[in-house]
């Protein structure tokens, strides 16, 4: 039996939205399910979209999500190059293969011709389609132009009656008539190769079993498959995938910001968490299980399971899976993971250690992403506060005044700072001022931190220290 192999392939953009990850995830479980191996491949032969440093980013994407990239550009295998521009001679090749066997023929049609030809194809609203002009040329008007140096493609040629079946994972068998398959372009006037011949070429040299990849690509398959057949090569089999979409409904950009896994990460997302917010994200387990790990995921990953519909991105999903891998997390890593946004946002140079910790610790069950630290530490590094009506309101109550003043004795009084001391103060008051429950916490909660909920009131009031807290009251 063939190692399973599959491939991530794409574009050298510098840029991840999450539906190209997620891509990448299921190809990632198909391999690792079967022992086999994972490459990736730079698809970069539209080179207008080529980012310097992409493939390095790929590389620290696929990485910061424990993908391991058994073979690709930084790390070749038995298959190089991995990169499309790289093999520009192997397409060539392979193309003149295809005109030897008659599957392919060079068309020398200029591009006034075609636009003509678009030009009536609209008039009578109908899509384009090249018309085979240059299908039967002789060999010798073939050899004429090419000595001439006339500038050529390199056409499939395709079938003109007959059907042709693409079996796929996810979507069946689909039935394509064959008159309805353009005599694509293989190889353009560039010499470079288009994707949709690349990408056979590389899939078949590179012993790829499983071809994982957006559903947009699956009326093209007929085409590929006989591209295989004129070959005579073995299929791959096709794991055609729904499209991820935006929050509003609409297709993922590069505009669309917040759906790019760079952007998810430096926002304080873990990428574990992404994952596997990711893969069930179009994909349903068996069971209900919803956190996994990733040896349980790739024990459950099934592709036939995947939804044949579109999916949508969904943030309150995303922060809750997120909020579970920050609860998990150890003290020690959470702490790794919050300080730098801490750091980024406030000056810590005079906090101590201990209090860092203590301040952070308090949140771990709380927050969903990193950043949102942030916000919530506020009050701790405001000097001033300032009340809302909700707030004002509730502290124009009766008593409220009596709560506050019983509660200043109490803190004046403390000589050992700690959490436990607070406690018991605030326990002093309940019995001085006859309060307890909302009218005991809430008072103290607003005139200490500004706010009506928050953290532990003992560890808000430490936290805050002694002087503040006074100077607040
Ligand atoms: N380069 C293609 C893309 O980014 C890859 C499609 C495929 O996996 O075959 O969409």
């Amino acid at each position: 039996m063939k190692k399973t192999r599959t491939r991530f392939a794409p574009s050298p953009t510098g840029y991840m939205h999450i539906g190209n990850l997620r891509t990448a995830i299921f190809e990632y479980l198909i391999a690792k399910k079967d022992n086999g191996d994972f490459i990736l491949r730079i698809e970069d032969t539209d080179q207008t979209r080529k980012v310097e440093g992409a493939i390095d980013f790929i590389y620290d994407t696929l990485s910061l999500c424990r993908f391991k990239i058994d073979e690709g550009p930084n790390n070749e295998g038995e298959y190089g190059p991995y990169i499309q521009s790289e093999r520009i001679d192997i397409y060539k090749k392979h193309a003149l293969e295809l005109v030897e066997k008659g599957a392919a023929y060079y068309c020398f049609c200029t591009e006034e011709r075609l636009d003509k030809l678009r030009e009536v194809a609209s008039l009578n609203k109908q899509a384009f389609m090249y018309d085979g002009h240059c299908r039967n040329l002789s060999k010798e008007e073939v050899d004429e132009m090419l000595a001439k140096g006339v500038p050529y493609v390199i056409r499939q040629a395709m079938p003109k009656t007959g059907e042709t079946i693409v079996s796929d994972v996810v979507y069946g068998d689909i039935v394509i008539n064959n008159s309805v398959l353009e005599d694509q372009i293989l190889i353009k006037s560039d010499g470079y190769p288009t994707y949709n011949f690349a990408n056979v070429i590389d899939d078949h040299l590179m012993n790829i079993t499983h071809v994982v990849r957006g559903k947009e690509y699956l009326d093209q398959t007929a085409k590929y498959n006989l591209l295989y057949d004129a070959f005579g090569w073995e299929k791959p089999e096709y794991v055609h995938v729904a499209m991820v979409l935006g929050e509003d409904g609409s297709k993922l950009s590069k505009r669309n910001g917040d759906a790019s896994f760079m952007d998810l990460y430096n926002e304080g997302y873990l990428p574990d968490a992404i994952v596997n917010y990711l893969v069930l994200l179009g994909w349903s387990p068996e069971t209900n299980q919803e956190v996994f790990s990733m040896d349980e995921l790739i024990n459950a990953f099934d592709p036939k399971r995947i939804s044949k519909s579109s999916s949508q991105y969904d943030v309150k999903k995303l922060n809750w899976f997120n909020a579970q891998y920050i609860k998990r997390l150890s003290m020690d890593d959470y702490f790794d993971f919050v300080l730098p946004f801490l750091k980024d946002a406030y000056n810590l140079d005079e906090k101590s250690d201990e209090w860092i910790h203590h301040l952070v610790s308090i949140y771990q069950n709380h927050i969903s992403y990193g950043k949102e630290i942030v916000n919530e530490v506020k009050i701790f590094f405001e000097d001033d506060i300032t009340l809302d009506e909700e707030c004002l309101s509730f502290m124009k109550q009766d008593g409220v005044n009596d709560t506050l003043k019983a509660f200043k004795e109490e803190i004046e009084a403390i000589s050992d700072w700690n959490v436990d001391s607070i406690s018991i103060a605030i326990n002093n008051v309940k019995e001085k001022a006859g309060v307890k429950g909302k009218m005991l916490y809430m008072p103290i909660r607003i005139a200490v931190s500004g706010v009506m909920h928050g953290p532990e009131l003992p560890d808000t009031i430490y936290l805050l220290g002694k002087e503040k807290v006074l100077k607040r009251l």
